[in-house]
């Protein structure tokens, strides 16, 4: 078994452990586009810290699934604090949190992140089309992929956009 060691240390060299939450704060940059997650780069390539974090400790997620938060914390890298899961989950649980903070004040948006919201549930959990729910809202079915593929409002969403396809 591979142990990961030095890649490990790389992690706990980038956190600041909050004593209160049991979190790992990822100190270094975090993404703008995907809600705050922290960057890490490993492997010649740019990932999402927490979802590195997962890899190393618990091991590689099923395909397709996500890399969720248990405390809610998009920076925080504490493998116990870390649970594999599917969008869906993902979009479940946002539309529990109260995190959304961004997006709405732009005033070029034409959804809300609510909306957002409930447009990747209509998608992945209702199963309606891309074009159905574009029509509802006014939006183009490019549009509609973009949300759905997270790279559009996946702070509102919790979809994380899939690390190998190109942006
Ligand atoms: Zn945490």
């Amino acid at each position: 078994m591979i142990e990961f060691l030095k890649e490990k240390q790389y992690i706990i060299q980038r956190v600041l452990r909050d004593e209160t939450t049991g979190c790992w704060n990822w100190k270094q940059s975090t993404s703008r586009t995907s809600m705050g997650y922290g960057q890490a780069h490993m492997w010649g390539k740019t990932m999402n810290c927490h979802r590195l974090a997962y890899i190393l400790w618990k091991g590689w997620p099923k395909e397709g699934n996500v890399v969720r938060h248990l405390c809610n914390n998009p920076k925080c890298c504490n493998p116990a604090h870390l649970e594999e899961g599917t969008q869906i989950d993902n979009i479940l649980d946002c539309m529990m949190a109260d995190r959304h903070t961004k997006g709405e004040r732009n005033g070029r948006s034409k959804i809300t992140e609510r909306q957002a919201v409930e447009i990747a549930f209509k998608y992945y959990v209702e199963d309606k089309g891309m074009t159905e729910i574009g029509r509802e809202y006014g939006l183009t079915r490019v549009a509609v992929r973009y949300i759905i593929n997270g790279k559009h409002w996946s702070f509102a969403t919790g979809i994380i956009p899939n690390e190998n396809s190109s942006n």
